[in-house]
């Protein structure tokens, strides 16, 4: 047996035999095209790669003057320049650039790095030209360069504050805007908490936020910030966790805008809500107890007034009588005044309304009779269409009908006995209920003023106190409806009012 630590010494004949193999098999296993070129710059050798890359043969090829391969298209000048400029320095050029349109395979750019060979003196160099074809590299780097610069313009130059940090709450990056808003500069934020500029008060629902958001919440929040004067702001966020290649979250990116002057027009909208709210209750709650307490000596002066002229009518001249009748009369008109205004007051407490399924029928024929006295006397004919079941408080739309009505027969025209027709219909989303009547109609540019209160058109010769329709105003607004009047074309007034179709649960 051998002594197996005897090494066996190659012959130089077969390592230079090897390493010609190796050199074969690179050369031809090598992704970059590679020329050998003699001192002439004449084709000695070109690789598979550089036939594949640039669609020749090798009879094309070799031998031939590298200016002159396929139709000329390695005729460039920056070429030109640096073979030229290789050999008579001995040097070497690497990673070049040359964008070309090459006859055969179109736009490339392709990177050339060359070097001499320096050969025995007795014979020329050569010149290795290696060539890599980097024009997808090159596009997909000024695609890449172009959207970076994209961005960056976008967030350097955007109003909003963009703010990243990392999982500790760190910052990462800061827009100017951000610093902006913070009172402070971008290159004092980075690397400081994120914490430090959040509003005492809002710390803790922010770092609960922080985690939400770590966990892939996205929906905007908002919460004050303090600036590095100490002073405050509310700003609204939105933003969200961004990852790593693994898909790891590693930081939060938000873009933050000052909603102070929103924030505080919200508030001091609230505040007016709950004044008006509370002062609302207030007069509700004065004008019906001045109703009681007027009606009070009211009924006192009516009762004796009546009394007056009972026992001593015809008994004093014929003015004391006159004057009697005017003193009952119109302590009879302001206790109806007081009673309307205390019906007022009560349909303006909307809290008091009680919404459930109400047959519009049951309520017409409810308030039918209430007034069938009055329709009776004056012969009038009510009719209606099938009605629907609405949503409402059934007691206020008694009252609705009852006044829409009363005012139906109360404002005929002479001599006509009144027609009145109720109908409903569904328009979108809610019910449009119409009372039409023959009557004397209303004055286009009187159809918004009557529903005021007070507001009346007559005189004592028709009785009323102008607060009807206020009423029904309210009662259609405490439904969350309006109401309006229209004249029909025969004639007559058309008012209308509407309630929303309840949502379906
Ligand atoms: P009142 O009937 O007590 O005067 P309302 O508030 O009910 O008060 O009505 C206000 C005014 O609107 C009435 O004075 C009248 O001029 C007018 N009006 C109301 N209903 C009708 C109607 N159906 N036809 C014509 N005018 C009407």
């Amino acid at each position: 047996m051998d002594n197996p630590n005897e090494i066996e010494i190659p012959r130089i004949g077969a390592m230079v035999e090897e390493a010609e193999l190796l050199a074969e098999a690179v050369v031809d296993t090598v992704t970059d095209s590679l020329l050998l070129l003699d001192s002439g710059l004449r084709v000695k050798f070109a690789n598979r790669s550089f036939y594949r890359t640039f669609s020749v043969v090798p009879r094309d090829t070799i031998g031939q003057l590298v200016y002159e391969l396929g139709n000329a298209q390695w005729d460039v000048p920056k070429l030109r320049g640096l073979l030229e400029d290789v050999l008579p320095t001995n040097g070497r050029f690497e990673d070049v650039d040359v964008a070309h349109t090459f006859p055969a395979i179109g736009y490339k750019v392709m990177r050339l790095s060359g070097r001499k060979l320096e050969r025995r003196p007795s014979q020329q160099p050569l010149i290795l030209l290696a060539i890599v074809d980097v024009t997808e590299r090159e596009r997909a780097l000024d695609a890449l360069h172009a959207s970076e610069e994209r961005y960056r313009t976008l967030v350097e130059t955007a109003q909003d504050g963009i703010w990243t940090i990392d999982g500790a709450g760190n910052t990462t990056f800061a827009n100017p805007s951000m610093a902006r808003m913070l009172g402070t500069t971008v290159e004092e934020m980075i690397g400081q908490p994120s914490f430090a500029y959040v509003f005492e008060e809002d710390a803790d629902r922010a770092s609960e936020l922080f985690g939400e958001k770590m966990s892939g919440a996205r929906e905007p929040f908002e919460f004050r910030l303090r600036r590095k004067d100490g002073s405050w702001f509310w700003a609204s966020v939105a933003g969200a966790a961004f990852h790593n290649a693994r898909g790891e979250p590693v930081g939060l990116l938000g873009a933050f805008r000052d909603i102070t002057e929103r924030k505080l027009a919200e508030e001091a909208a609230a505040r007016h809500a709950d004044e008006l709210a509370r002062s609302n209750a207030d007069l509700q709650h004065f004008a019906h107890a001045t109703s009681h307490d007027l009606r009070e000596p009211l009924r006192t002066m009516c009762a004796y007034a009546q009394l007056l002229l009972r026992q001593y009518g015809g008994k004093l001249d014929d003015d004391a009588d006159q004057f009697l009748g005017f003193i009952a009369a119109g302590a009879e008109r302001m206790d109806k005044l007081i009673n309307d205004l205390l019906s007022y007051s009560q349909a303006t407490e909307r809290d008091g309304c009680v919404v459930r399924p109400v047959e519009l029928q049951k309520t017409v024929d409810w308030a039918r009779k209430n007034l069938a006295t009055t329709i009776k006397e004056a012969g009038a004919e009510i009719a209606h269409d099938p009605l629907p079941t609405v949503n409402a408080d059934e007691l206020q739309l008694v009252q609705m009908f009852q006044n829409l009505l009363s005012n139906a027969v109360k404002y005929a025209r002479p001599g006509e006995p009144p027609r009145v027709h109720i109908a409903a219909q569904l328009r979108g989303n809610e019910w449009i209920v119409t009372v039409r009547d023959n009557g004397i109609g209303v004055p286009a540019d009187k159809r918004e003023h009557i529903f005021g209160i007070f507001k009346r058109l007559h005189g004592p010769e028709i009785p009323g106190t102008g607060i009807g329709l206020a009423i029904c105003r309210k009662i259609a607004e405490n439904h969350g409806g309006r109401i309006w009047v229209d004249s029909h074309p025969d004639g007559g007034s058309v008012f209308s009012f509407s309630i929303p179709v309840a949502e379906e649960r």
